[in-house]
């Protein structure tokens, strides 16, 4: 042992007199950061070694590594090192001046903002994070520089300190953290398992507690995309999430230029539990893990996006409302956003029914993000795809126009509910007429959309109007054919509109139908049906309300004949038993009835069939 000289007594050289107790009641929510602080040091104290060793050609250790070692009879725990290490002169520059001006400059920055957990996962008080917890730290250093010799610095937790020589033969940094009876929590070495899995998993240099490394120092998103096969993606992604569904997608970032961004995002198989107003992505800085709730990354329509992002760029070490705005977030959401609508387009370029699969998910999300996103629109926009009607099909907007030029130019038909519209659906399926499938909460809005971005475009749902291709051509129905000067058709118009007129808001029109089969239907002008349904959202207008319709009388349908034939012979008892039927029947689709009308249509029903007499009778 080389002589010892006294040690060095001093002042830590500060202008917040009470920074320990600050730090100590200010951090209490997430203590255990210290090691992640700790850990952090003990990692760049390794790379400046072998940065050194690049540059000096030097080679100062074979196996770099830092050890964490508890010893609960004691009650300490030890970060030890074997990196740059530093002279007595380093720790009075390093610890007793930077770390203290920069501890004191964080309280300084951050003493108005009320929310502190919001900055402190994102910023560490660096080293003196550690009188979170413990009593008294002691560091025993031994720099690389030649000659050096070993310095052993002591703090306990007031503004003095100690310094001086010891004997060390190893190069490195050990701290040596003596606990707070209250904190004994940290000498137990799951504790420090858990907290070192959760903050340093990911750590490019092998960190031990007992001996057994606990990281793993190359993960995934470190590694060139086109070398990680989709096995390597699925099985990275368990172990992020280990209770979660295999992904749907993903896409790994590796960005070097104009900033560094690496990590790999996934889209997960969303379920009821899954909680949209949080974040569900790790934040790393230099695989050193920092926030796993950073909303501000991602685009706010990509928010089930699961994963990790590796940003060493970004100002961690600012708040929330600031990173919202800052230019580099945005070019993050950017880029991600990018990323992701290019991986949509490439599975909508393979298979369909796969992509199907896929978009059934994600299908909210995706409309969302073009209504907010307009280079995201500009690229999926070609590519979003529609169920068809009727069939288990799936059509683009391009491909469903194209098809339709002929019989509808520019004009889409869709149906908000197979069932509620089967009668209209099963007119257009006898016409050849497809209808897309628009049932989704958030389709009223993307319709909406889709015609403000092009105003040659008309949606119309199956039940708005009939289309020219659906009517008769044959206009014999319109010819006044001399009782009255009245035509065939205005006679049923008058006897519909007679018989129904106290009915709340309905108009008759009268068609032939080329289907003969449905006697009426009942059609919601599109545009004054999305104004009632916009205000129905509002709560205005109760659910058995339909508002202004139009039963559509098709002339074509025997039953509509036989209505006005029994008017004719003076049998206006059967011929109403018969309009108020039909009228029924077209509203039982889109309308709940009340008891009372229920009644009514159930006693009509019995009576229509009490009619129906078998040919054996009169044998
Ligand atoms: P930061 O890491 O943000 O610079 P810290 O307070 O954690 O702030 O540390 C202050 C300085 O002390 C570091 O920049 C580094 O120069 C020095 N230091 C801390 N820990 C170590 C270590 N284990 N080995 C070598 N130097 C260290």
């Amino acid at each position: 042992m080389t002589e010892q000289k006294a040690p060095e007594q001093g002042t830590i050289s500060i202008h917040t007199e009470n920074i320990f107790p600050i730090i100590k009641k200010w951090l209490y929510s997430e203590k255990e950061i210290f090691l992640r602080e700790l850990i952090s040091n003990a990692v760049d104290a390794i790379h400046k070694l072998q940065h050194v060793n690049l540059v000096e050609g030097l080679r100062l250790a074979d196996e770099y590594a830092v050890d964490v070692m508890v010893d609960a009879e004691a009650g300490t725990l030890t970060v030890k090192d074997n990196g740059i290490g530093m002279t007595a002169d380093e720790i009075r520059r390093y610890i007793n001046q930077v770390a203290f001006s920069s501890a004191e400059e964080f309280i300084e920055k951050f003493k108005d903002i009320d929310d502190k957990n919001q900055i402190i996962g994102h910023f560490g008080l660096g080293f003196y994070s550690s009188f979170m917890v413990a009593s008294r730290v002691e560091i025993k250093s031994l720099s690389y520089q030649e000659g050096a010799v070993g310095t052993h610095w002591s703090c306990d937790g007031t503004t003095n300190y100690e310094l001086s020589e010891i004997d060390m033969q190893e190069r490195g940094t050990e701290v040596i953290l003596h606990f707070d009876k209250d904190e004994r929590e940290f000498l137990e070495t799951v504790k420090i398992r858990e907290v070192l899995t959760r903050y340093c998993n990911f750590l490019p240099i092998p960190i031990r507690l007992g001996g057994d490394i606990v990281n793993d120092q190359n993960p995934l998103w470190t590694k060139t995309p086109g070398e990680v096969t989709d096995d390597e993606y699925v099985a990275f992604y368990r172990k992020l999430y280990p209770m979660a569904d295999e992904p749907l997608f993903w896409i790994h970032l590796n960005i070097d230029f104009p900033f560094n961004l690496k990590g790999i995002l996934y889209f997960p198989k969303l379920t009821t539990e899954f909680d949209l107003t949080r974040s569900y992505i790790k934040l790393f800085c230099n695989q050193v893990f920092v926030s796993d709730n950073c909303t501000e990354l991602i685009p706010e329509f990509l928010t089930p996006l699961q994963g990790c992002l590796d940003a060493p760029d970004l100002p961690l070490n600012i708040s929330r409302s600031y990173l919202q705005n800052d230019p580099q977030v945005r070019k993050i959401q950017e880029v991600i956003s990018g990323r992701v609508a290019g991986k949509l387009l490439d599975l909508a370029k393979d298979d369909r029914a796969d992509f199907a699969k896929v978009w059934e998910t994600i299908h909210t999300f995706v409309k969302f993000g073009m209504m907010r996103d307009d280079k995201f629109n500009e690229k999926l926009k070609d590519n979003v795809i529609y169920a068809l009607a009727g069939s288990d099909g799936w059509s683009t907007l391009p491909e469903y126009l194209e098809r339709a030029t002929d019989k509808h130019a520019n004009k889409v038909y869709y149906t908000t509910n197979e069932t509620a519209q089967a009668t209209y659906l099963k007119l257009f399926k006898s016409q050849g007429l497809e209808a897309l499938v628009l049932d989704a909460p958030i389709d009223s809005h993307f319709i909406q959309f889709l015609e403000m971005g092009n105003s040659e475009l008309t949606f119309a749902r199956v039940d708005a109007d009939v289309t020219e291709n659906l009517l008769e051509q044959d206009s014999s129905g319109s010819l006044v054919d001399g009782e009255e000067g009245k035509s065939r058709d205005q006679r049923i118009q008058e006897l519909f509109e007679k018989e129904l007129e106290k009915n709340e808001g309905i108009s008759v029109r009268v068609e032939s139908l080329k289907d003969p089969s449905v006697p009426a239907m009942v059609l919601f002008a599109e545009q004054s049906r999305r104004f009632q349904e916009m205000t129905r959202t509002f709560g205005q207008n109760d659910a058995l309300s339909t508002g202004e319709h139009t039963l559509l009388i098709n002339a074509a349908s025997p039953v509509v004949r036989h209505a006005l034939e029994f008017q004719t012979a003076g049998r206006a008892e059967d011929a109403a038993l018969l309009i108020e039927q039909v009228y029924d029947l077209a509203m039982l689709n889109c309308q709940v009835f009340d008891r009372e009308r229920m009644e009514r249509f159930l006693e009509r029903s019995n009576q229509l069939l009490g009619r129906i007499e078998p040919e054996v009778k009169g044998q």
